[in-house]
């Protein structure tokens, strides 16, 4: 789950220390030189927070090193808005930069367009189709996902009435493609984010609910992590497994969408298994599976979708 200290809170040096610890061979030089030509760009814009500008492409860079992504990404999501907002023009990136972080900050401008020009009209469904069709680089649908949910971190600026309209557009559309794509932290923020922002109250009750039950289930998650470390362990399985509380959005949709009471809600808890194959995933999911049995109907097969 990616909260606010997560990302880089000091700058461009935090961003290029983070990115360094996961990909030792990153041109952090091409990073660099990215965020100075974007605050050299952005000079003298502010962000509705009162913030210089340059903060926003930093944030979302900060948000896809959590991510671990490629360098290529990294200087684009830092070159995102400059098209679009300042003078830098399409032909300069693509110069400085190459044809293909050209190619991606292209795909976004344009994706800012369409996505405006449709809010209204379309069924969420079909704009999300023409999102993904628009894309064609899944690197412009991550850095567009990464966008959205450095917005939704800072929306308390926006009008109420704005706030509930960004808040419902990512639940409508941002959110499942976050789900789409795999990427469950962003999706997990970006649900809480709207949620908070639209149904205040349930948000806190939940929220306070959920807390209320903190040390139960945090000895429950350690006791059944231990357990399938066990369990893997004897089956000659390198895994890492870790617990997750789930978020607060998936027991408000239990809650409300399917009529459960707080109370009959068991599943507060997930944990997750990283291996290093497809053959290992199943491997894992049967010895998993010989510790408790699939709920039949409730089992999907996330490995091979
Ligand atoms: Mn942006």
């Amino acid at each position: 789950r990616l909260r606010p200290g997560d990302h880089a809170p000091d700058g461009i040096e935090a961003l290029l220390r983070r990115i360094k610890s996961y990909n030792p061979k990153a041109d952090l030089k091409e990073i660099e030189r990215a965020y100075r030509m974007a605050e050299r760009s952005h000079e003298g814009q502010l962000r509705m927070t009162g913030e210089p500008f340059i903060e926003h492409p930093l944030g979302v860079a900060s948000i896809l090193a959590e991510l671990r992504l490629d360098t290529t990404t990294l200087v684009a999501a830092l070159l995102h808005d400059v098209v679009e907002d300042t003078d830098l023009s399409l032909e300069q990136i693509e110069r400085e930069f190459g044809e293909e972080v050209g190619r991606i900050v292209d795909g976004l401008t344009k994706l800012d367009r369409i996505t405006f020009r449709t809010r209204e009209q379309a069924q969420a469904e079909n704009v999300r189709k023409m999102i993904v069709a628009m894309a064609r680089d899944i690197r412009v649908l991550l850095i567009k996902l990464a966008d959205r949910l450095h917005n939704m971190r800072t929306l308390e600026v926006l009008s109420p009435q704005k706030q509930r309209q960004k808040a419902n557009e990512t639940l409508d559309i941002y959110a499942p493609l976050a789900d789409r794509l795999g990427v469950h932290r962003m999706k997990w923020e970006l649900e809480d984010l709207a949620f908070a922002r639209l149904h205040p109250k349930r948000y806190e009750e939940i929220k306070s609910l959920v807390e209320k039950r903190e040390n139960d289930r945090q000895d429950y998650l350690d006791a059944v992590v231990a357990e399938v470390k066990a369990k893997l362990r004897e089956s000659k399985l390198k895994a890492n497994v870790e617990g997750r509380p789930k978020h607060l959005y998936s027991v408000y949709e239990k809650m409300v969408l399917r009529g459960k009471e707080f109370n009959e809600i068991y599943d507060l808890v997930g944990i997750r298994v990283l291996v290093d194959s497809v053959r290992d995933c199943y491997a894992a999911l049967g010895a998993i599976h010989s510790l408790w049995k699939p709920l039949p109907g409730r089992f999907k097969d996330f490995i091979a979708m």
